[in-house]
């Protein structure tokens, strides 16, 4: 894979691309077709025991939707990524665990269904790397508030063809970007409008 900078990655639907990312660097993904969830992984370079927590973020930030401004913290309570722009209508989800096989299954669509789980692994595998489990990961566009009465809210994705998010790394990172493989209801609701489309990475 080029490693160079800037580069420009398109994830397609069903599919998970990995990238190394050097500290101070923009990322931009844009959703290219609208409707579509991004599940972003993030691990730290230089030891990718460091991971991405959603719930130190939660802790941090007291929310469990991320704002403009606010940084994503490592399972080390370090600060990977900060959120720059947000040209998206959002929200972003900061409390689901990535689609994996076993949702499929559970919901009748089989045992090979693609998932951002496996996606994860296959990814960054591409990199040399064979995490023994894929961290939590930040689902971009995912539209997912939670109701008055604590339960989620499942929800169309708001994206419209061309919206996207900027972060940027606050160290040198391995980042897998998948394009969620959701194409069945979730409590009756098609979140990605019932196919996976492409996303795009932009690193600069
Ligand atoms: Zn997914």
């Amino acid at each position: 894979m080029n490693e160079s900078v800037p580069r420009s990655i398109v994830v397609p639907g069903y599919t998970g691309r990995a990238a190394r990312v050097p500290a101070g660097a923009l990322l931009t993904i844009t959703d290219l077709e609208g409707c579509q969830i991004g599940d972003l992984f993030v691990l730290a370079a230089a030891d990718p025991t460091e991971v991405l927590s959603p719930a130190v973020t939660r802790l941090v930030n007291f929310t469990p939707f991320p704002r403009r401004g606010e940084c994503f913290y490592s399972n080390r309570r370090r600060a990977l990524l900060t959120l720059v722009e947000d040209a998206s209508p959002g929200p972003h989800d900061m409390t689901f665990a990535p689609c994996d096989r076993e949702i499929y299954r559970d919901l009748g669509a089989g045992d090979d269904h693609p998932n951002c789980r496996d996606n994860f692994h296959r990814a960054i595998a591409e990199l040399g790397l064979h995490p023994a489990s894929a961290p939590d990961p930040i689902n971009v566009f995912q539209n997912t508030p939670i109701a008055a009465d604590g339960s989620y809210t499942i929800g169309v994705t708001r994206t419209r063809p061309g919206d996207w998010l900027r972060l940027r790394s606050e160290c040198d990172l391995v980042i897998v970007l998948t394009a969620c493989a959701v194409d069945i209801p979730f409590a009756g609701v098609q979140p990605n409008g019932g196919r996976s489309t492409p996303l795009r990475l932009d690193i600069g």
